[in-house]
């Protein structure tokens, strides 16, 4: 019999599905719920019964893993941005290990035992970058989408974003109450201030016109946050759930960001991507670049190479490197971050990486190593057949999402390239997400 709606259970949990949740079972049918972990028992509610699942909410712990702790985050797990606030890190990297091979083994068909997770030895405050809603709720109010909703969950101090992002998200939106500057409301179009972007030490207001008072707000910010590297406002009129417009106004300071990542220097624009996790974005180019075995005399292609950050890393141990980018700022950024390093081997190029691929394999350009960082969505298939025509002695893979990973390595065994090595490394602690790093050679 299925389990009812709206009626409790008491279930075990044997284990996670890939968004973190725990699995249960009522007379054979999977059940999810988040916020348990692996072992407890627990009485859930359910909330939804589908054909195959049925989704169920936690009403009480009834025996406790060893792995739980207490959150230490207000909003979790209302707020909809992290999953894991209440199981030891040492679970969570658990989890995230074994969610990795099963798509490696299920997705991939791949007979390989993926290396051990490489956890972060900082899970709190570790995001250079945030994205704050604003909206109104009494008053003013920043924080994040309740999951499947834009309702905004307050948060005025988010255990992973930086102390700067949170305070100065405070700042401004003191400022707005004071002056009567109002959230733009997506339903009617109204309003001046969407969303407060906040990179390092730079702080971008999204607003659909210029507000009044941007001097105070200059001044507000500068007293209390002397660290603020530049304030600048974006603009953004359309209805659309992009946070960024094209057009940006300087009203401070530095519009890039300035940061250190491997020995090199670089300068990022606001609309150029960028590792949200500094200190893990130095973990995960170094293994890349270990896979990699760069002797200094090969070629290599960085597809889907942003501002330059792996390249640039990758051309102190190559002959030469192209990087493709489709982005035109972060391309910019990545030409001049080569010359503020004093690296002259590295190339770049502003295209689609499936495109640019193409015409460089028929320009007859060869490479030894490729290295690919693409979005969650992957490689195309005509991308990693080009690739195969190139036919580099290595590639290194870097991906944010397993199961597009283990989808495409799955390809490039077709074409004759054998995955070697797996690497999950946690950029996003405290959140379902995990990167990771695979090695194919031909
Ligand atoms: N390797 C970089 C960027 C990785 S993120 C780093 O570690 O910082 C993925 C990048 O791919 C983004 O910069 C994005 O703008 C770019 N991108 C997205 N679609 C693309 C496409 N079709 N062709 C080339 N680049 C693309």
């Amino acid at each position: 019999m299925q389990p009812v709606k709206n009626q409790e259970y008491d279930v075990e949990i044997s284990g996670y599905n890939s968004d973190g949740a725990g699995v249960a079972r009522i007379n054979g049918q999977v059940v999810f719920v988040p916020g348990v972990i692996r072992g407890e028992i627990c009485k859930i509610k359910i909330l939804k019964v589908n054909k195959n699942i049925a989704y169920g909410k936690l009403v009480s712990v009834e025996k406790a893993s060893p792995f739980r702790i207490e959150s230490a985050c207000e909003v979790f797990p209302k707020c909809g941005g992290c999953d894991f606030w209440h199981m030891a890190y040492e679970e969570e990297l658990r989890f995230k290990e074994e969610q990795v091979q099963n798509v490696i083994t299920r997705i991939g068909g791949l007979d390989l035992k993926v290396e051990t997770v490489v956890g972060a030895k900082n899970t709190f405050h570790y995001r250079n970058k945030a994205q704050f809603p604003v909206g109104k709720s009494g008053g003013c109010v920043c924080g994040f989408y309740r999951t499947h909703s834009h309702d905004i969950v307050p948060c005025d101090d988010c255990k992973i974003q930086s102390h700067f992002a949170n305070a100065v998200a405070q700042t401004v939106l003191s400022w707005m109450s004071d002056y009567g500057i109002e959230p733009y409301e997506e339903k009617t179009g109204k309003g001046v201030v969407r969303h407060i972007y906040v990179r390092n030490t730079m702080l971008c207001l999204i607003v659909t016109k210029k507000p009044a008072m941007c001097d105070e707000l200059i001044a507000r910010v500068k007293e209390k946050h002397p660290e603020t590297s530049g304030i600048l406002l974006n603009y953004n009129k359309e209805n659309t759930n992009v946070i960024l417009g094209k057009t940006l106004e300087t009203l401070y300071g530095e519009t890039d960001v300035i940061d250190t990542l491997c020995g090199n220097v670089f300068a990022i624009a606001p609309h150029a991507f960028y590792q949200v996790n500094h200190d893990q974005a130095e973990t995960l180019y170094g293994i890349a670049i270990e896979k990699a075995k760069l002797t200094g005399d090969e070629t290599v292609l960085d597809l889907y190479c942003g501002a330059g950050t792996i390249t640039l890393a990758l051309a102190r141990h190559a002959k030469k490197v192209i990087g493709v980018e489709i982005i035109p700022q972060a391309v910019e950024n990545a030409r001049e971050n080569a010359k503020l390093n004093g690296i002259e081997n590295a190339e770049f190029i502003c295209g689609d990486a499936t495109k640019a691929a193409e015409t460089l394999k028929e320009r007859n350009v060869r490479a030894d190593v490729v290295v690919v960082d693409p979005p969650r969505k992957g490689l195309t298939p005509d991308l990693i057949k080009t690739i195969g025509e190139i036919a580099p002695k290595r590639v290194v893979y870097v991906s944010c999402d397993p199961a597009t990973l283990a989808r495409d390595l799955k390809l490039f065994e077709e074409i004759g390239y054998e995955t070697k090595t797996v690497t999950p490394v946690d950029m996003f602690p405290r959140t379902r997400h995990c990167e990771c790093v695979a090695l194919l050679s031909k």
